[in-house]
């Protein structure tokens, strides 16, 4: 079977930055499952898995506007300290969640200074091009159920109670 709108499928990714550093790989775990066609992965990796059948191996280079965008620098915001709850324990190279307009996001704190928290709001993969080594290792049909919650369901996928 091939990948195309309303299929449901598994892949092993290793992906590698500029650099050819392993920023993620799927080596020794289970594979990413998602579904096709809902934006469930970044649309460069989804665009070019369009058509590829089951156990084809390919690389995929990803330009920042196909993965996660370019870098904004009005996402970098100093904080006061003392807007934290604990303060004392800020250390950069910290995440945490917030609620931002759009729902949640995750900061990065860049850097600490005795009143300040500098913190980074850009996704961690945000400017980057992404090279992926990806090999399909299954293709099937999407239930009807997967497609009107628009995500997988079973293994790898989403568990509802
Ligand atoms: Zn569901």
């Amino acid at each position: 079977m091939n990948i195309g709108a309303e299929t449901v499928v598994s892949i092993h990714y290793t992906l590698k930055n500029d650099a050819g550093e392993v920023l993620d790989s799927s080596d020794g775990g289970e594979p990413l499952v998602y579904l096709h066609g809902s934006g469930n992965i970044i649309p460069g990796l989804e665009n070019a898995l369009t058509g590829k059948a089951s156990g084809a191996t390919l690389k995929v280079t990803v330009p920042p506007d196909q993965a996660y965008g370019q870098r904004n620098e009005n996402l970098v915001q100093r904080i006061p300290k003392n807007q934290f709850p604990d303060p004392n324990k800020v250390e950069a190279g910290m995440r945490f969640q917030v609620n931002g307009p759009h729902g949640p996001m995750v900061l990065l704190v860049q850097e600490v200074t005795p009143t300040e928290v500098v913190v980074d709001g850009n996704p961690e993969l945000a400017g980057q091009t992404l090279h992926f080594d990806v090999q399909i290792t299954d293709v099937r049909k999407a239930t009807a159920e997967e497609l009107s919650h628009g995500h997988v369901h079973g293994p790898g996928g989403h568990h509802h109670d």
